[in-house]
């Protein structure tokens, strides 16, 4: 029986022990370690007052299917529930208000002419800015690319400014002077390669579909763009520990050393015992891995080092209904790229997904730091709940105090996909494949959301589970 052993019990090592239990079954023994007192790393749900908190991620998007493909597996079927239809999904905070995103705008390129035209986000100027992306010509060279280089290429300041900025750059804690177009949104890439502008892809592509469902006598289906659980995602990691037959979990537990000798991996632990390995799955952060990798090898231990990451906060706020004078008519608001606010952007989590809040009741989380503010989120819990509070007052004008506060913050939580880090992941899986059995999954490399990090553990439970070594129980 082969030994397996997976550091880091966050969704990216719950899932490879998940996947090699099913593709390799008994032929390999499982022993999973956590620095932590708790499985799920980033994922972490609370219940209050029936509400239902999340710390860190709410849902998982539905494109990628590996999240949806798990939840199934475990038979979270029933538990799974989709983000509401709303009528204005996103609102941005520009200006003094809070104005509603244009109907019709997709992938930060506006479809609809008219909402488009009357929105009071965007001036006139960036209005023509924007109309004038079919006229711009398509680069003609394959290097990585900012998103911020990108967007004010194709589409001028103003739409980098108020919508790809907090919207996509946001969504990985990024600044956009710096985030990898390739690696984090590579299907503009591929837009602006084959139709030239984004605005002429978007449009042919939509009428391509449109003819297919027309042909076919139905209309296109709705299918949630993201999808989380009644109980919180925290209902994913209990599904996967109550699943996984692990020979050993340890828990609240240091690692201090990761050797090779005669051919099997050493763990030291910080009792003294020690622990070998025939694979060994390195699912933590690229810094904390960085150092076990150290005296194994030098120069993959210095690149894992290179991937920066930056701290986080999220604050959940529980109010009555009464005390929101918003209508509440979205799923939350992402604050332009150069208003001097304290929080990037809120959610309104309870209109967002049912089952957060009691009946009369909302739920808002408010996000603070990433890339370009660090140091707010760095600050106690008290004063990033007085923070949310005078930032809710502030763009939402509620004035009231709100029933429960509850914080989390993530120091160094979020990896940055930064230019050039498509090549640098590939000059890392090559230095790790010249060591036999070792494994880099994780948040760090092939997409931060939860169906990336998912994906990247199927491939690794592959290839351990193809190996002629082990002896297959069935291929997925
Ligand atoms: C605020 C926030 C909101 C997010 N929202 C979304 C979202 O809505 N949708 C989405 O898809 N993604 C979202 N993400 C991203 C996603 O949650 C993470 O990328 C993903 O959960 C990471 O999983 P992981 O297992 O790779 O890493 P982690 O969850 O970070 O797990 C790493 C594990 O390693 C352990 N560890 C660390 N150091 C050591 C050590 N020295 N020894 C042993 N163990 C150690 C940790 O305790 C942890 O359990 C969000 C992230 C944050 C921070």
């Amino acid at each position: 029986m082969k030994k397996i052993v997976i550091l880091g019990g966050g969704i990216s090592g719950l899932a490879a022990a998940f996947y090699l239990q099913e593709f390799a079954g008994d032929a390999v023994d499982i022993t999973l370690i956590d620095s932590a007192a708790r499985l799920g790393g980033k994922i972490i749900s609370a219940q209050e007052a029936d509400f239902v908190i999340e710390g860190g991620p709410d849902s998982f998007i539905t494109q990628k299917t590996a999240g949806l493909d798990l939840c199934r597996a475990l038979g979270l079927e029933d538990a799974l529930i989709g983000s509401s239809r709303a009528k204005h999904p996103t609102y941005v905070w520009s200006r003094g208000r809070l104005h509603p995103m244009p109907e019709g705008m997709m992938l930060m390129a506006p479809t609809m002419m008219l909402p488009f035209l009357r929105s009071r986000l965007i001036s006139w100027p960036g209005k023509a800015r924007m109309g004038m992306e079919v006229l711009i010509p398509r680069r003609n060279d394959d290097a990585d690319e900012s998103l911020a280089s990108f967007v004010r290429r194709r589409l001028g300041a103003e739409a980098l400014e108020k919508i790809a900025a907090p919207l996509m750059a946001g969504i990985h804690a990024a600044d956009p002077e710096r985030l990898s177009l390739q690696s984090t949104f590579p299907r503009f890439v591929e837009m602006e390669k084959q139709y030239g502008s984004l605005l002429r892809g978007i449009m042919q592509r939509s009428r391509a579909r449109r003819h297919v469902h027309a042909r076919a006598g139905a209309p296109p289906p709705h299918s949630p763009m993201f999808q989380t659980l009644r109980g919180g995602l925290q209902q994913l990691v209990d599904a996967l520990a109550a699943r996984l037959h692990l020979s050993t979990l340890l828990l609240n537990c240091r690692v201090l050393d990761v050797t090779r000798e005669h051919g099997q991996y050493r763990i030291a632990l910080s009792e003294g015992s020690r622990i070998l390995a025939d694979e060994i799955i390195f699912a933590t952060p690229a810094y904390v891995t960085a150092d076990w990798m150290q005296g194994m090898d030098s120069a993959l231990a210095s690149k894992l080092r290179s991937i920066r990451y930056v701290s986080t906060a999220t604050v959940s706020l529980g109010y009555k209904r009464e005390d929101v004078p918003h209508p509440l008519d979205g799923h939350g608001f992402v604050v332009a790229h150069n208003e001097k606010r304290s929080i990037t952007a809120c959610s309104w989590s309870s209109e967002k997904f049912k089952h957060r809040a009691p009946a009369g009741s909302v739920l808002l989380r408010v996000f603070v730091g990433g890339a370009r503010a660090e140091s707010i989120a760095e600050q106690e819990e008290d004063a990033l709940a007085q923070i949310a509070q005078q930032e809710l007052r502030a763009t939402m004008g509620i004035t009231a105090s709100p029933g429960f506060t509850k914080v989390y913050r993530w120091h160094k939580g979020n990896p940055q996909y930064e230019v050039g880090h498509a090549a640098l992941v590939a000059e890392m899986d090559a230095l790790a494949a010249r060591h036999d059995g070792l494994h880099l999954a994780g948040a760090a490399y092939d997409g931060a959301g939860i169906p990336d990090c998912i994906q990247r553990s199927i491939q690794i439970a592959q290839r351990i589970a193809s190996k002629r070594s082990i002896n297959r129980k069935e291929a997925v």
